[in-house]
């Protein structure tokens, strides 16, 4: 690491953290020659992540396709977009912390949904609609019944939200995180 005031080769870190998004360390270091301090930013190098998809077909985790998925369904809804990000962000932190390379797309879109479900209904419902195959109509139809029939702010109780995920056969979901729009 070249000092930017004398390109002197060696300097100390006298602070390290992590930036906001946790994708880089922002590192402040002191040059051993000038003594003045600059800021250097380190990406770690992500292991690549691959999305398997309902017909077999692999592609790698992006990111930007996942929260446009969410925008998306976070439409009119009174969600900041930073909260959205920070979703995609979780997600990504949890499918990488397992330490594999392949992660069925289903799952990302089942992670998905969970979260998006603790921020907002309509927008949950909606991701659901587009991610879940025809077949799903049915329950989706029985989702947003117990939501119209329940007061405000409560939410559904856990044992019910259990039961109800256990219904779904996962071979009947038909998510493709690559083609959010359905297409
Ligand atoms: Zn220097």
């Amino acid at each position: 690491m070249k000092c930017p005031f004398c390109a002197h080769h060696d300097s100390k870190v006298v602070d390290s953290r992590d930036s906001e998004t946790r994708e880089t360390i922002r590192r402040r270091r002191e040059c051993l020659n000038c003594h003045k301090r600059f800021t250097t930013y380190e990406r770690v190098e992500a292991v690549a992540l691959y999305v398997v998809k309902k017909d077999g077909r692999r592609e790698e985790f992006n990111h930007s396709k996942l929260l446009s998925g969410l925008v998306l369904a976070s439409k009119k809804r009174d969600i900041a977009p930073s909260r959205l990000e920070a979703l995609v962000e979780v997600i990504e932190n949890d499918l990488r912390s397992r330490n594999v390379t392949e992660v069925p797309a289903r799952e990302i879109g089942q992670i998905a949904m969970g979260l998006l479900r603790e921020i907002d209904e309509i927008a949950y419902v909606r991701f659901a609609s587009v991610y879940r195959s025809f077949k799903d109509v049915e329950q989706m139809r029985a989702s947003l019944e117990e939501m119209l029939n329940r007061p405000p702010g409560t939410r559904a109780e856990p044992a019910r939200r259990k039961r109800r995920q256990g219904r779904v056969d996962p071979r009947e979901l038909a998510l493709d995180l690559a083609d959010p729009d359905g297409k």
